[in-house]
């Protein structure tokens, strides 16, 4: 679908890792070439009225935004570098100052670094205890494999709304509704789902989530983060200086109110502003549309590749939209390397999670990750080049 939109896209390049990040469209690229040619100031930085129409565009992207992922308030919004840079902020911002010795998080060891990795420092830090939850025997985690491990220490469930490595698209209504019974927050990652299935905090009743342009066809460099407002007013600014505060001196410090707070420094103007491009870009295809395409266009590859017997698929049971495999007796990188030979872009090794094959017990693995403009006669080249006996030798040049 859509691929006029992409430039990039013609014969010469079957881009199939979406996971790492998504193509960019004319639209998109003409937003940020519009602001460096146009109105290319600071937002909330000037008195003039090119500065004006630059802030403007940079907080009507904060009400884009707030309807994309069905927030109640732009308020509840806060510009990011990417998920990694909400997550951090979420968790050293909030969860640093509110969590004590023996308080319990439950987590999953299918989950990306940039959620693990903040948590297991506080780990050290304060003495919480991260608690993982199961997942099943097709990797996925459940809400079941969540309820489990629920105790009257547990304060967080952090988890990723599609993991980025199985796939799998985790029931976030499902599991807000447990953990409210029980008093506890979710802290849900959407950099794999925002723009691939539809987000709407308030409905699922989301506590946290962040989420990164660049994996829903927008800029690089640019993420959100939501909290319910009543959180929101208690995260504690991570990064501090210019633009979050209304005075300081040696005696006091009087911070801006949130979100712009939590927005020091010069942010990402043109980020910011292609974002809401990218909200309209996304919106005019329709979150569903693309959800069912890519879907269905998984269920096509991976029945296709399931034929051949010399890979080990691992994730084959899942509705979503990776594959992980390995060729067999093929190290995962000469794969790719073999397959970038036939200009087919795939992504190798752990996918940053360094715990998952604790689980598996598979380092690294080859990720195929579908987007709405991917389509089945590439499904097909990649099927064609795979049903080869000589990979390892081809990708060596041997
Ligand atoms: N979480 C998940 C599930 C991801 O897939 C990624 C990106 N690979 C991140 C977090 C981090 O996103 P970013 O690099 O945009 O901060």
């Amino acid at each position: 679908m859509h691929r006029e939109d992409f430039n990039i896209l013609n014969d010469n390049i079957i881009y199939f890792d979406n996971g790492a990040t998504s193509l960019k469209p004319k639209c998109v690229l003409d937003s940020i070439t519009k602001y460096y040619n146009e109105y290319p100031m600071n937002a909330h930085r000037g008195d003039y009225k090119l500065s004006m129409i630059t802030s403007n565009l940079y907080e009507k992207t904060r009400d884009k935004v707030r309807d994309f992922i069905g927030a109640k308030d732009s308020k509840e919004i806060v510009f990011t570098s990417g998920t990694t840079e909400s997550l951090n902020i979420i968790i050293k911002g909030y969860f640093k100052h509110v969590l004590n010795e023996g308080d319990e998080v439950i987590i999953s060891k299918g989950e990306h670094a940039s959620l693990l990795l903040p948590f297991l420092e506080l780990e050290k830090e304060i003495g919480i205890k991260l608690v993982y939850a199961n997942l099943d025997e097709n990797y996925k985690l459940t809400l079941d494999s969540i309820s489990q491990k629920v105790t009257n220490k547990t304060k967080v469930i952090a988890l990723s709304h599609i993991s980025n490595v199985i796939g799998d698209k985790r029931d976030i209504e499902s599991i807000c509704e447990l953990a409210h019974k029980n008093n506890i927050l979710v802290v849900v990652d959407a950099a794999q789902s925002l723009g691939h299935t539809l987000v709407d905090v308030t409905s699922m009743d989301i506590d946290f989530l962040a989420g990164s342009a660049h994996k829903m066809c927008g800029p690089m460099g640019v993420g959100i983060l939501y909290a319910k407002e009543y959180l929101m007013k208690d995260i504690r600014p991570v990064v501090t200086g210019g633009g979050i505060t209304v005075s300081f001196s040696n005696d006091e410090i009087v911070y801006k109110d949130y979100p712009f707070n939590l927005e020091a420094g010069t942010r990402n103007v043109p980020g910011v502003i292609a974002l809401g491009d990218t909200i309209d870009y996304i919106n005019s295809i329709g979150v569903n549309n693309i959800e069912e395409y890519v879907s269905d266009l998984r269920k096509y590859l991976i029945t296709k590749l399931s034929k051949l017997d010399n890979l080990d698929i691992y994730n084959k049971d899942i509705d979503g939209t990776t594959i992980i495999f390995n060729v067999k007796g093929v190290f995962a990188q000469d794969t790719s390397l073999y397959l970038d030979k036939k200009n087919i872009c795939v992504r190798s090794g752990d996918h940053c999670d360094k715990m998952l094959h604790e689980i598996t017990g598979v380092k690294n693995t080859v990720r195929v990750s579908l987007y709405f403009y991917n389509t089945i006669e590439e499904c097909d080249k990649l099927v064609e080049a795979l049903n080869n006996p000589n990979i390892l030798e081809e990708s060596l040049g041997i």
